[in-house]
């Protein structure tokens, strides 16, 4: 009986690249996946889910709450008619997150509902959203960030990318889009899946490889080799610096895409924004150096920010945590 031969296949998760294993009947037609509970399974009756908050490329998102810890949540969802593959790609990209415990700038995960359907992705409750459009927002209500606010939402999301590096973790696809605030206005990095993101028209589909790549956000050399780094890391951070001080603006506006990677590969780099402090158009300028090694590194960039006259530090409580940024980023 076929339908009873069953074998482990390694299958690529296609937004991140890493290998999946799945449990699949060898009669493609019919391959069924599955994903082992662990520590991090909640009972279904344990959460009360509450109004729709968001709406992400697999599913909606709700508020939610876990009920025997008396903790509020996110609980993303996957729409019913997802296929077995996008299910198992949702609940992998949960596990990515299962290794990111400690770091005080990545959104956490707080749990997963795999028994039964649909799958609920729970984690850290972000109360303002994606950092995309909470930028926008302020735009459409005329209202600017204060300098204080840019360089703090700097060093939080430099703190995220330290954390995320001494984890051994390429982010690939760092973008506002990709980071959250919360009620306090803090800054986390928040969404580890790629090219199926909500915001499409930031994807874009290069050559005859089923792709879809940020190559607004991507170093030229993972443009022309398709390689990752922390130092295209670091490029995609000087985008993210721009994004913050233009309220969202797309990069490179007016320019296709095929426009963007010409442009990009002959060395070419966004204009500085309109009253941008000098600080941080001088640590743009040197996230897009050409040579990914003369690229800062997180710390120096945070103490680069740290420096600079003005801000008062004293607001920001990890400076003041035992796991503080400088601790992640000499781990690394
Ligand atoms: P994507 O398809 O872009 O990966 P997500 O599923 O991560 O989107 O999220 C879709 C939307 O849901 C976000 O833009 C945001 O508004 C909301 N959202 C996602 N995660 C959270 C969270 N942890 N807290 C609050 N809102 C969230």
């Amino acid at each position: 009986c076929l339908g009873a031969i069953w074998a482990v296949r390694m299958l690529r998760n296609p937004r991140s690249g890493s290998p999946i294993s799945v449990l699949a009947n060898i009669n493609p037609e019919y391959t069924t996946l599955a994903y082992r509970a662990d520590e991090w399974e909640i009972d279904r009756d344990d959460i009360e889910l509450g109004e729709l908050i968001g709406q992400g490329a697999f599913g909606r998102v709700f508020f939610g709450r876990i009920m025997s810890k008396d903790l509020n949540c996110a609980v993303k969802t996957i729409n019913e008619e997802a296929s077995d593959l996008d299910r198992m790609t949702f609940l992998d990209e949960a596990s990515t997150m299962k290794g990111f415990t400690q770091g005080p700038h990545v959104v956490k995960l707080m749990g997963v509902v795999s028994q039964g359907q649909p799958p609920y992705v729970l984690m850290e409750l972000m109360e303002r959203g994606d950092l995309k459009r909470y930028l926008l927002r302020l735009r459409d209500s005329s209202q600017t960030l204060t300098s204080n606010e840019i360089y703090r939402m700097a060093i939080e999301i430099a703190d995220g990318l330290a954390y995320l590096k001494s984890r051994k973790y390429v982010h690939r696809d760092l973008a506002v889009r990709n980071c959250m605030i919360n009620n306090n206005k803090t800054v986390k990095i928040g969404d580890f899946g790629m090219t199926r993101d909500i915001y499409q028209s930031d994807y874009y589909k290069k050559g005859s490889r089923n792709v879809l790549l940020p190559v607004r956000w991507m170093a030229p050399e993972s443009i022309a080799d398709g390689v990752n780094t922390y130092d295209t890391d670091i490029w995609s951070y000087g985008i993210v610096l721009w994004e913050i001080v233009t309220l969202a603006a797309q990069p490179y506006h007016g320019m296709s895409n095929e426009e963007v990677i010409n442009f990009v590969l002959s060395k070419g780099v966004l204009t500085r924004p309109e009253e941008c402090p000098n600080l941080l158009w001088e640590l743009m300028e040197r996230c897009w150096e050409w040579l990914p090694k003369q690229r800062p590194t997180c710390c120096e960039i945070i103490e680069m920010l740290e420096g600079c006259a003005g801000v008062d530090f004293g607001s920001i409580s990890f400076f003041h945590s035992p796991i503080g940024v400088h601790y992640f980023d000499h781990a690394a």
